[in-house]
């Protein structure tokens, strides 16, 4: 469709052009019933079907272990930030009763806003205290979220309630790596021989655009769905059976009572139909999903990702020779594969490049507002070509401000 322009927006983003128009006859008559996807009740022998199915999708896909139930949910990964703190300190609150809530910790890795959101979230909600487990900000030549710190830096508490961080940090553009440098998330130093882990990460903007490392360690896995997947409204979580925890029992010796829809427990007991779920958001992330996998999967779309990120950054650094504008992320500090952030050192340029980038056809490259600069979000749906248009127009803007 030639009316459509490269939208790197940080999300909601591109999807797929041909999901959507097969989503556009869906949403005329979903598969044959004659009925739309929009109009379709979600307990229609046909849409469990197909909840079921978007479910063993995303299970094969991430080879996730049946340790661990694949749930859809509602309200965006920001209220996954208080939904992981009610369920695991019920968790927790189950298996020491006596602990005072000062002695309950929520360990938090800090590497940038969604993160700290997380954290902010947890000090308001009572029942635990919080534990910075690292701070990223202190391990910045600026004082900023500008890198993972390397693996020395963390200190988790002995048995913490959660243990949370944040795969990818979609406004700062730091990424933990998948490999087993540094910058990965340091799974061997986390605190052993009291059971499972409490292991919480927020996938919000990297889900399903690489294999997860370590999945079965994890304890909730949680990802907004408008990033890599689908529209908003729908919030995919991954979360092993300790942590689906009966509320009223927890409640019966102190802990805050869950609301049904967050109890973890309750979406599990009904296949994520316990109250009307985003039927729509569902349906367009089973066909992105399928798609996916038709064409190779996660390992598939993570090689196009890296190196999508690859031409991307290698502009960046001719930028950076030539002394126009300035990475946020250094190399080998965790830059992200997902989110290229980088800055201009003149802020009338960098709103040339904004603006000359759209009367191009190169839309959602503007910065968080909170931090500015250029933000290029380069997730699955984003393709190589596209990526391509892009770096020829910074190549062709650097020749001409440098
Ligand atoms: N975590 C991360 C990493 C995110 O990128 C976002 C959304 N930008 C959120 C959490 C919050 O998700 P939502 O807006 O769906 O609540």
């Amino acid at each position: 469709d030639s009316t459509r322009v490269i939208n790197l927006s940080a999300g909601p983003c591109s999807l797929p052009e041909l999901v959507l128009q097969e989503a556009s006859r869906g949403l005329l008559n979903f598969n044959g019933t004659g009925i739309g996807i929009a109009e379709i009740s979600h307990r229609s022998p046909e849409f469990v079907a197909y909840i079921n199915d978007v479910a063993s999708m995303i299970r094969i896909e991430l080879d996730v272990p049946p340790t661990h139930h694949i749930l859809f949910a509602q309200g965006g990964g920001a209220l996954q930030f208080s939904t992981v703190v009610l369920n695991l300190l019920a968790r927790h609150r189950l298996l020491h009763p006596d602990l005072l809530d000062s002695e309950r910790v929520m360990d938090y890795v800090l590497t940038g806003w969604f993160s700290d959101m997380a954290l902010n979230e947890a000090n308001r909600m009572g029942g635990g205290r919080t534990n910075v487990v690292v701070d990223a900000r202190l391990y910045s030549s600026c004082g900023k979220f500008d890198n993972i710190p390397s693996h020395e830096a963390y200190r988790f508490s002995p048995d913490p309630a959660l243990i949370f961080y944040c795969e990818n940090e979609t406004v700062d553009g730091v990424q933990f790596s998948d490999s087993t440098d540094t910058t990965s998330f340091p799974f061997h130093l986390l605190p052993q021989g009291k059971g499972p882990l409490p292991l919480v990460a927020d996938y919000s903007s990297s889900f399903m655009s690489r294999p997860i490392p370590h999945l079965a360690d994890h304890a909730v896995i949680f990802a907004s769905a408008q990033k890599n997947i689908g529209p908003a409204g729908l919030t995919v979580l991954i979360v092993r059976h300790d942590c689906l925890v009966d509320s009223d029992a927890a409640a019966k010796l102190g802990a805050a009572s869950i609301p049904y829809t967050l109890m973890y427990k309750t979406l599990a007991d009904n296949g994520s139909l316990f109250n009307t779920p985003s039927v729509f958001a569902i349906y367009v992330t089973g066909l992105v999903i399928r798609r996916l996998r038709d064409l190779g999967g996660v390992v598939y779309i993570d090689a196009v990702n890296k190196r999508k990120a690859e031409r991307l950054y290698a502009v960046i650094r001719d930028g950076e020779a030539k002394g126009v504008l300035r990475a946020r992320v250094a190399e080998g500090k965790g830059r992200s594969l997902m989110n290229v952030v980088f800055d201009f050192y003149d802020s009338e340029v960098q709103e040339r490049f904004v603006s000359n980038g759209e009367a191009c056809g190169i839309k959602g490259i503007r910065g968080h507002p909170l931090v500015k600069g250029t933000r290029l979000s380069i997730y699955n749906a984003v393709t190589e070509d596209q990526v391509n248009t892009v770096v020829a127009y910074m190549r062709d803007f650097l020749a001409q401000h440098s």
